[in-house]
């Protein structure tokens, strides 16, 4: 009987975290990687909740986002990107250096962290330049720190994300617009 309830709950959350990642519009292949589901189990989820409840949820099919140059490419994008990496530093995301197995309950429990990471991203910016799918790819390089890392401004001490291979600006996006301002003020 045990055994039946703790299959019961982790069968439950996994199709929470399915229809979490569904109305953040995650591909059906970022759905079944994290959760194991099936794609036959996933589309059905889709369709019985949320295109019933929230038709204007999209299905996104095809690859994740891959291009790095894309979280750096103007002030906007580093700005968000700086942003939604120090809510996953916050949450404690950016240490795991050893994740758990996707699927597994601690796996599923670090899902959820992510969801609820970007859910706090969605109410902090406007307009949103970072996807779900854009949020997942910049959490697995800021893990793996190849291509982009995080970095702390020399001026303010926050939380910013840099090229691991490029030039390196002395600050973040927020101390060099102040500083624009000032030469404004100034001149
Ligand atoms: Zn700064």
């Amino acid at each position: 009987m045990r055994t039946s309830d703790d299959r019961y709950t982790k069968d439950r959350e996994r199709i929470d975290l399915a229809l979490r990642m569904i109305q953040h519009e995650a591909r059906t292949t970022t759905i079944r990687h994290w959760t194991g589901l099936t794609d036959d189990r996933i589309r059905k989820l889709y369709h019985t909740y949320v295109a019933a409840i929230t038709p204007t949820v999209r299905r996104h099919r095809g690859k994740s986002p891959t291009q790095t140059a894309f979280f750096l490419k103007n002030a906007d994008h580093r700005r968000q990107t700086a942003t939604l990496a120090g809510l996953f530093a916050l949450l404690g995301l950016l240490h795991t250096t050893d994740p758990a197995p996707l699927g597994s309950a601690a796996g599923l429990e670090r899902g959820i962290l992510v969801c609820r990471t970007y859910e706090t991203y969605l109410l902090l910016q406007h307009p949103i330049y970072l996807s779900f799918e854009h949020a997942l790819r910049l959490l697995s390089l800021l893990q793996r720190r190849s291509e982009l890392k995080p970095d702390t401004c020399r001026g303010c001490q926050s939380l910013r994300v840099i090229d691991a291979l490029g030039s390196r600006m002395a600050h973040c996006e927020w101390c060099d617009e102040d500083a624009r301002d000032q030469l404004l003020k100034a001149s």
